[in-house]
């Protein structure tokens, strides 16, 4: 059976669940509340716990964000999505450097399906800097590939990209209000340094053009995560 989920609530934030095992998941998912945000698993928990934590997610009310970032040949890729699609995942990606016929391939899945499951690319990773693009043999200067990535995405037929809060104003204006953007490394205005470099707060990026905001350590690592959520809608108000 295909299940479908609806838009059924507003907030654009969606909480990075990078934990490590079902047990802080769940626990994780208890602390929150699905109408406050939708829940992004990665390749981490993914790894431990399979589809039973989509399971759990879906039991509990959350909206799902599948970041698995596939990036392989057409036909596998569009096997593994279909199967991401039959489980109503409200969203999931592909890197774009896989190509047009990897990304059309994926679309083709979910579309056989009926299935409302967004699909969106990786362009560039921000952990990249020009100098390592230019090692994996692209010259042009990153800016120019995200652009490019995204507009072969688009042409995908794939519903938006995940891209910095620097990109998001120019992707905006790029390719319009219907092209979805996601957006990481988001930090409250008080939020103390760790790994992410580039960061801008949650109503920066709503305002640079970005639609969803993955955030994950500020709510996650916070003492009261619920605490830490509303406090992020409130910064959106
Ligand atoms: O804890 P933090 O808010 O930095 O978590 C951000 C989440 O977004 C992590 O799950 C990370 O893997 C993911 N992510 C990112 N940068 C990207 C793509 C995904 O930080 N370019």
């Amino acid at each position: 059976m295909i299940m479908t989920n609806q838009d059924h609530q507003a907030s654009p934030i969606i909480v990075a669940f990078d934990c490590g095992d079902m047990t802080s998941a769940t626990l994780l998912a208890e602390q929150l509340s699905p109408t406050l945000c939708r829940a992004k698993v990665g390749k981490e928990l993914f790894t431990a716990c399979g589809m039973a934590v989509i399971d759990m997610l879906h039991d509990k009310g959350y909206e799902v964000f599948l970041d698995l970032k596939f990036h392989d040949i057409p036909t596998t890729v569009a096997k593994a999505i279909a199967v991401i699609a039959a489980k109503g995942v409200w969203m999931t990606n592909v890197h774009a450097a896989g190509g047009q016929r990897m990304m059309k391939s994926a679309k083709a899945a979910i579309n056989e399906l009926n299935a409302s499951t967004q699909l969106i690319a990786v362009t560039v990773l921000t952990s990249m800097t020009d100098k390592d693009i230019a090692s994996t043999g692209v010259l042009r200067p990153l800016t120019e590939q995200v652009t490019a990535l995204a507009l072969l995405a688009k042409e995908s037929g794939l519903e938006g990209v995940v891209c910095s809060a620097q990109e998001a104003k120019q992707l905006r204006h790029d390719f319009g209000e219907s092209f979805t953007l996601v957006t990481p490394g988001i930090r409250p205005a008080s939020a103390v340094g760790d790994d992410q470099r580039r960061t801008l707060s949650a109503r920066q990026a709503l305002d640079q053009g970005s639609h969803y905001l993955v955030i994950g350590r500020p709510i996650t690592q916070s003492p009261h995560p619920l605490v830490a959520l509303e406090s992020l809608i409130h910064e959106l108000q």
